[in-house]
Protein backbone atom coordinates (compact mmCIF):
# COMPACT_ATOMS: atom_id res chain seq x y z
CA UNK A 1 0.00 0.00 0.00
CA UNK A 2 1.31 3.20 -1.08
CA UNK A 3 1.76 6.05 1.84
CA UNK A 4 1.22 9.73 1.61
CA UNK A 5 4.56 10.95 1.63
CA UNK A 6 7.95 10.35 -0.13
CA UNK A 7 11.53 10.94 0.51
CA UNK A 8 13.52 13.29 -2.25
CA UNK A 9 16.89 15.67 -2.30
CA UNK A 10 15.04 18.80 -1.31
CA UNK A 11 16.97 22.09 -1.86
CA UNK A 12 15.75 24.30 1.38
CA UNK A 13 16.89 27.77 -0.05
CA UNK A 14 19.24 29.39 -2.52
CA UNK A 15 22.93 28.55 -2.36
CA UNK A 16 21.74 26.17 0.64
CA UNK A 17 22.87 22.52 0.45
CA UNK A 18 20.99 19.27 -0.36
CA UNK A 19 18.95 17.52 2.21
CA UNK A 20 17.22 14.17 1.82
CA UNK A 21 13.59 14.67 3.25
CA UNK A 22 10.41 13.32 4.09
CA UNK A 23 7.74 15.13 2.38
CA UNK A 24 4.33 14.96 1.99
CA UNK A 25 2.81 13.63 -2.25
CA UNK A 26 0.16 15.38 -3.94
CA UNK A 27 -3.39 13.87 -2.76
CA UNK A 28 -4.26 10.87 -4.49
CA UNK A 29 -7.40 10.89 -6.67
CA UNK A 30 -9.52 9.12 -9.79
CA UNK A 31 -6.79 10.89 -12.21
CA UNK A 32 -3.57 10.30 -10.09
CA UNK A 33 -0.61 8.14 -11.19
CA UNK A 34 1.92 6.90 -8.35
CA UNK A 35 5.43 5.62 -9.09
CA UNK A 36 8.91 4.05 -7.51
CA UNK A 37 11.23 5.88 -9.32
CA UNK A 38 13.94 4.15 -10.94
CA UNK A 39 15.97 6.94 -12.52
CA UNK A 40 15.66 10.87 -12.81
CA UNK A 41 18.20 13.01 -15.41
CA UNK A 42 19.93 16.64 -14.34
CA UNK A 43 18.25 19.21 -16.09
CA UNK A 44 19.89 22.56 -16.56
CA UNK A 45 16.44 23.96 -15.63
CA UNK A 46 17.17 21.90 -12.19
CA UNK A 47 19.79 23.82 -11.26
CA UNK A 48 17.90 27.33 -12.49
CA UNK A 49 15.52 26.64 -9.99
CA UNK A 50 17.08 25.46 -7.22
CA UNK A 51 19.29 28.65 -7.40
CA UNK A 52 15.94 30.70 -7.74
CA UNK A 53 17.39 32.09 -11.44
CA UNK A 54 14.36 32.40 -13.40
CA UNK A 55 12.91 34.01 -9.81
CA UNK A 56 11.94 33.13 -6.81
CA UNK A 57 11.78 29.57 -6.29
CA UNK A 58 9.21 28.27 -3.47
CA UNK A 59 11.15 26.30 -1.07
CA UNK A 60 11.47 23.28 -0.33
CA UNK A 61 11.88 22.02 -3.82
CA UNK A 62 12.82 18.66 -5.26
CA UNK A 63 13.87 19.24 -8.86
CA UNK A 64 13.81 16.68 -11.45
CA UNK A 65 11.97 16.35 -14.23
CA UNK A 66 13.31 13.55 -16.63
CA UNK A 67 12.14 10.84 -14.24
CA UNK A 68 11.01 7.40 -15.20
CA UNK A 69 10.08 4.26 -12.56
CA UNK A 70 7.80 1.70 -12.42
CA UNK A 71 3.83 1.85 -11.77
CA UNK A 72 2.78 1.28 -8.42
CA UNK A 73 -0.76 2.14 -8.14
CA UNK A 74 -3.33 4.13 -10.28
CA UNK A 75 -6.84 6.14 -9.86
CA UNK A 76 -9.80 5.02 -11.62
CA UNK A 77 -9.59 7.56 -14.60
CA UNK A 78 -6.45 6.08 -15.30
CA UNK A 79 -6.64 3.93 -18.79
CA UNK A 80 -2.83 4.65 -20.49
CA UNK A 81 -0.90 2.78 -17.79
CA UNK A 82 -1.02 0.62 -15.65
CA UNK A 83 0.53 -0.79 -12.21
CA UNK A 84 3.48 -2.62 -13.24
CA UNK A 85 4.25 -0.44 -16.44
CA UNK A 86 7.94 0.87 -16.83
CA UNK A 87 6.02 4.60 -17.59
CA UNK A 88 7.65 8.59 -17.61
CA UNK A 89 7.26 12.22 -16.87
CA UNK A 90 8.47 15.08 -17.95
CA UNK A 91 8.38 18.32 -17.20
CA UNK A 92 4.78 19.17 -17.22
CA UNK A 93 2.69 17.77 -15.42
CA UNK A 94 -0.55 19.41 -15.50
CA UNK A 95 -2.45 21.59 -17.52
CA UNK A 96 -5.62 23.01 -17.87
CA UNK A 97 -7.05 20.51 -20.51
CA UNK A 98 -9.82 23.20 -21.51
CA UNK A 99 -8.16 26.19 -23.54
CA UNK A 100 -7.49 26.37 -26.76
CA UNK A 101 -4.29 25.22 -26.83
CA UNK A 102 -4.82 22.67 -24.81
CA UNK A 103 -7.75 21.31 -27.02
CA UNK A 104 -5.36 21.78 -30.16
CA UNK A 105 -3.15 19.61 -28.61
CA UNK A 106 -0.45 22.10 -27.42
CA UNK A 107 -0.65 21.54 -23.71
CA UNK A 108 2.68 22.70 -23.25
CA UNK A 109 1.96 25.64 -24.06
CA UNK A 110 -1.57 25.98 -21.89
CA UNK A 111 -2.59 29.74 -21.35
CA UNK A 112 -3.79 29.16 -18.37
CA UNK A 113 -2.04 26.96 -15.75
CA UNK A 114 0.66 25.07 -16.51
CA UNK A 115 1.62 22.60 -13.83
CA UNK A 116 5.54 22.05 -13.98
CA UNK A 117 6.56 18.50 -12.21
CA UNK A 118 8.31 20.75 -9.51
CA UNK A 119 8.01 24.59 -8.31
CA UNK A 120 4.47 24.45 -8.65
CA UNK A 121 1.19 23.56 -7.41
CA UNK A 122 -1.50 21.26 -7.90
CA UNK A 123 -5.13 22.61 -8.92
CA UNK A 124 -5.72 21.75 -4.83
CA UNK A 125 -2.56 23.94 -3.48
CA UNK A 126 -0.51 20.75 -2.85
CA UNK A 127 3.29 21.38 -3.90
CA UNK A 128 4.72 19.38 -7.41
CA UNK A 129 7.96 17.61 -6.32
CA UNK A 130 10.09 16.24 -9.00
CA UNK A 131 12.04 12.56 -9.16
CA UNK A 132 15.89 13.32 -7.12
CA UNK A 133 13.18 10.85 -5.12
CA UNK A 134 12.10 7.76 -4.36
CA UNK A 135 8.20 8.05 -5.67
CA UNK A 136 6.78 10.65 -7.71
CA UNK A 137 3.03 11.02 -8.08
CA UNK A 138 1.01 12.87 -10.65
CA UNK A 139 -1.71 13.30 -13.30
CA UNK A 140 -1.56 10.35 -16.32
CA UNK A 141 -2.24 12.78 -18.59
CA UNK A 142 1.15 13.58 -18.59
CA UNK A 143 2.59 9.93 -17.81
CA UNK A 144 3.92 8.08 -20.50
CA UNK A 145 4.15 4.20 -21.32
CA UNK A 146 8.59 3.53 -21.94
CA UNK A 147 8.59 1.43 -25.31
CA UNK A 148 9.13 -1.64 -24.67
CA UNK A 149 13.07 -1.72 -26.77
CA UNK A 150 13.67 1.39 -24.37
CA UNK A 151 15.49 0.81 -20.74
CA UNK A 152 14.40 3.28 -18.04
CA UNK A 153 17.78 4.49 -17.82
CA UNK A 154 17.65 5.36 -21.82
CA UNK A 155 14.12 6.44 -21.46
CA UNK A 156 14.23 9.08 -18.66
CA UNK A 157 16.04 11.96 -20.61
CA UNK A 158 13.81 11.69 -23.23
CA UNK A 159 11.35 13.23 -21.40
CA UNK A 160 12.94 16.73 -21.20
CA UNK A 161 16.15 17.18 -22.88
CA UNK A 162 14.92 14.89 -25.55
CA UNK A 163 11.52 16.60 -26.92
CA UNK A 164 12.74 20.15 -26.14
CA UNK A 165 14.92 19.26 -28.93
CA UNK A 166 13.11 17.07 -31.22
CA UNK A 167 10.02 19.27 -30.90
CA UNK A 168 11.45 22.54 -32.60
CA UNK A 169 13.17 20.40 -35.26
CA UNK A 170 10.15 18.49 -36.25
CA UNK A 171 8.00 21.47 -36.45
CA UNK A 172 10.19 23.87 -38.19
CA UNK A 173 10.49 21.01 -40.96
CA UNK A 174 14.21 19.47 -41.16
CA UNK A 175 14.33 17.47 -43.86
CA UNK A 176 17.21 15.99 -46.06
CA UNK A 177 19.39 18.19 -48.24
CA UNK A 178 18.99 20.98 -44.84
CA UNK A 179 22.01 21.82 -42.95
CA UNK A 180 21.70 22.11 -39.09
CA UNK A 181 23.88 23.81 -36.75
CA UNK A 182 23.63 23.00 -33.27
CA UNK A 183 24.65 25.53 -30.53
CA UNK A 184 26.07 24.22 -27.45
CA UNK A 185 26.62 20.26 -27.45
CA UNK A 186 25.42 19.29 -23.96
CA UNK A 187 22.43 17.42 -22.64
CA UNK A 188 20.23 19.35 -25.21
CA UNK A 189 22.87 19.73 -28.21
CA UNK A 190 24.09 15.87 -28.37
CA UNK A 191 19.72 15.54 -28.72
CA UNK A 192 19.79 17.76 -31.32
CA UNK A 193 22.36 16.37 -33.57
CA UNK A 194 20.90 13.03 -33.17
CA UNK A 195 17.77 14.65 -34.36
CA UNK A 196 18.39 16.18 -36.97
CA UNK A 197 20.94 13.35 -38.65
CA UNK A 198 18.20 11.11 -38.24
CA UNK A 199 15.66 13.83 -40.05
CA UNK A 200 18.10 13.55 -42.60
CA UNK A 201 19.72 16.75 -42.45
CA UNK A 202 23.84 17.41 -42.53
CA UNK A 203 24.56 18.26 -39.36
CA UNK A 204 27.38 20.69 -37.66
CA UNK A 205 28.46 21.66 -33.92
CA UNK A 206 28.96 25.40 -33.02
CA UNK A 207 31.03 25.12 -30.10
CA UNK A 208 33.11 27.54 -28.20
CA UNK A 209 35.92 25.51 -27.95
CA UNK A 210 37.69 21.92 -29.90
CA UNK A 211 37.34 19.85 -26.50
CA UNK A 212 34.01 18.17 -28.24
CA UNK A 213 35.05 17.64 -31.73
CA UNK A 214 35.57 13.87 -31.22
CA UNK A 215 32.01 13.68 -29.51
CA UNK A 216 30.35 15.80 -32.26
CA UNK A 217 31.32 13.20 -34.39
CA UNK A 218 30.66 9.96 -32.92
CA UNK A 219 27.08 11.92 -32.57
CA UNK A 220 26.39 12.32 -36.19
CA UNK A 221 27.92 15.77 -36.63
CA UNK A 222 29.87 16.33 -40.03
CA UNK A 223 31.97 19.54 -38.51
CA UNK A 224 32.85 21.28 -35.61
CA UNK A 225 33.30 24.86 -36.10
CA UNK A 226 35.34 26.81 -33.25
CA UNK A 227 32.83 30.09 -32.60
CA UNK A 228 36.04 32.13 -32.02
CA UNK A 229 37.53 30.92 -35.07
CA UNK A 230 36.83 34.05 -37.37
CA UNK A 231 38.17 32.74 -40.34
CA UNK A 232 36.12 29.16 -39.99
CA UNK A 233 32.83 31.16 -38.63
CA UNK A 234 33.31 33.93 -41.92
CA UNK A 235 33.44 30.88 -44.68
CA UNK A 236 30.19 29.10 -43.01
CA UNK A 237 28.27 32.28 -43.30
CA UNK A 238 24.67 32.06 -44.89
CA UNK A 239 25.00 28.23 -45.39
CA UNK A 240 22.86 26.90 -42.67
CA UNK A 241 18.72 26.11 -43.10
CA UNK A 242 18.46 25.95 -39.36
CA UNK A 243 20.41 26.78 -35.93
CA UNK A 244 18.83 25.47 -32.77
CA UNK A 245 20.79 27.18 -29.74
CA UNK A 246 20.57 24.98 -26.41
CA UNK A 247 23.26 27.05 -24.47
CA UNK A 248 23.21 30.84 -24.76
CA UNK A 249 25.43 33.14 -22.36
CA UNK A 250 23.98 36.64 -21.15
CA UNK A 251 26.64 38.32 -23.89
CA UNK A 252 25.24 35.92 -27.16
CA UNK A 253 26.24 37.30 -30.18
CA UNK A 254 23.40 37.95 -32.41
CA UNK A 255 25.20 39.37 -35.36
CA UNK A 256 27.80 36.38 -35.80
CA UNK A 257 25.30 33.87 -35.15
CA UNK A 258 22.47 35.15 -37.57
CA UNK A 259 25.11 35.41 -40.54
CA UNK A 260 25.46 32.00 -40.74
CA UNK A 261 21.51 31.41 -41.74
CA UNK A 262 20.54 31.10 -45.85
CA UNK A 263 17.61 33.23 -46.38
CA UNK A 264 14.21 31.99 -45.17
CA UNK A 265 16.48 30.73 -42.21
CA UNK A 266 15.30 29.28 -39.05
CA UNK A 267 17.09 30.63 -35.04
CA UNK A 268 15.83 28.43 -32.70
CA UNK A 269 16.30 29.14 -29.13
CA UNK A 270 15.43 26.63 -26.22
CA UNK A 271 17.85 27.65 -23.94
CA UNK A 272 16.73 30.46 -21.63
CA UNK A 273 19.43 32.91 -19.95
CA UNK A 274 18.85 34.50 -16.74
CA UNK A 275 18.28 37.65 -18.40
CA UNK A 276 16.74 39.39 -21.46
CA UNK A 277 17.84 38.71 -24.91
CA UNK A 278 19.66 41.62 -26.35
CA UNK A 279 21.31 43.39 -29.55
CA UNK A 280 19.71 41.23 -31.72
CA UNK A 281 19.87 43.37 -34.93
CA UNK A 282 16.33 43.46 -36.73
CA UNK A 283 18.08 44.18 -40.43
CA UNK A 284 19.54 40.57 -40.17
CA UNK A 285 15.56 39.03 -39.25
CA UNK A 286 14.59 41.06 -42.41
CA UNK A 287 16.70 40.99 -45.03
CA UNK A 288 17.00 37.25 -45.15
CA UNK A 289 13.35 36.75 -43.81
CA UNK A 290 14.99 34.76 -40.88
CA UNK A 291 12.41 33.07 -38.44
CA UNK A 292 13.28 33.50 -34.86
CA UNK A 293 11.57 31.01 -32.51
CA UNK A 294 11.35 29.39 -29.48
CA UNK A 295 10.09 26.63 -28.30
CA UNK A 296 8.82 24.54 -24.70
CA UNK A 297 9.43 21.37 -23.80
CA UNK A 298 6.47 19.23 -26.21
CA UNK A 299 3.21 18.46 -25.60
CA UNK A 300 2.28 14.66 -24.85
CA UNK A 301 1.11 13.96 -28.79
CA UNK A 302 4.52 14.94 -29.70
CA UNK A 303 6.18 13.01 -26.74
CA UNK A 304 4.68 9.78 -27.49
CA UNK A 305 5.95 10.89 -30.85
CA UNK A 306 9.56 11.70 -30.04
CA UNK A 307 9.52 8.00 -28.10
CA UNK A 308 8.79 6.23 -31.55
CA UNK A 309 10.72 8.25 -33.68
CA UNK A 310 13.95 7.32 -30.77
CA UNK A 311 13.25 3.61 -30.91
CA UNK A 312 13.06 3.21 -35.30
CA UNK A 313 16.18 5.79 -35.50
CA UNK A 314 18.06 4.07 -32.35
CA UNK A 315 18.61 8.24 -30.82
CA UNK A 316 19.74 7.22 -27.18
CA UNK A 317 21.89 9.65 -24.86
CA UNK A 318 25.14 9.41 -23.77
CA UNK A 319 25.33 9.01 -19.86
CA UNK A 320 27.06 9.46 -16.65
CA UNK A 321 25.25 7.27 -14.05
CA UNK A 322 25.20 8.18 -10.20
CA UNK A 323 23.51 6.40 -7.72
CA UNK A 324 20.28 8.43 -6.28
CA UNK A 325 21.95 9.04 -2.45
CA UNK A 326 25.00 10.76 -4.54
CA UNK A 327 22.69 13.15 -5.79
CA UNK A 328 24.92 16.42 -4.18
CA UNK A 329 27.96 15.02 -6.24
CA UNK A 330 26.01 14.46 -9.22
CA UNK A 331 24.54 17.96 -9.25
CA UNK A 332 27.89 19.43 -8.16
CA UNK A 333 29.36 18.13 -11.21
CA UNK A 334 26.68 19.17 -13.77
CA UNK A 335 27.20 22.79 -12.45
CA UNK A 336 31.05 22.15 -12.72
CA UNK A 337 29.96 21.10 -16.61
CA UNK A 338 31.40 17.60 -16.25
CA UNK A 339 27.73 15.92 -17.88
CA UNK A 340 28.95 13.87 -21.18
CA UNK A 341 26.23 14.19 -21.93
CA UNK A 342 23.25 14.04 -19.52
CA UNK A 343 23.87 12.97 -15.90
CA UNK A 344 21.33 10.36 -14.50
CA UNK A 345 20.49 9.43 -10.92
CA UNK A 346 19.42 5.43 -10.29
CA UNK A 347 17.15 4.35 -7.16
ZN1 LIG B 1 14.51 20.09 -18.29
ZN1 LIG C 1 -4.86 24.95 -21.20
Amino acid sequence: MSTDTFHGWACPGKDQPLEWKELPLKAFDDDSVEMNVTHCGICGSDIHTMDSGWGPTDYPCVVGHEIVGLCTRVGKNVTNVKVGDRIGVGAQSGACLECDNCKGGDENICERKMIGTYNSRWPNGDKSFGGYADKWRGHYRFVFKVPDAMSNEVAATFFCAGVTTYAPLKRANVKPGDKVGVIGIGGLGHFAVQWAKAMGAKVVALSHSDRKRDDAKALGCEDTIVTSDKEAMKAQQGTFTHIICTNAANNFDWPLFLGLLKANGHFIMVALPETPLNGIPAGMLIMRQVTLSGSLIGSPRVIQEMLEFAAEHNVKPWLNKYSMKDCPEAVQAMRDGKARYRIILEN
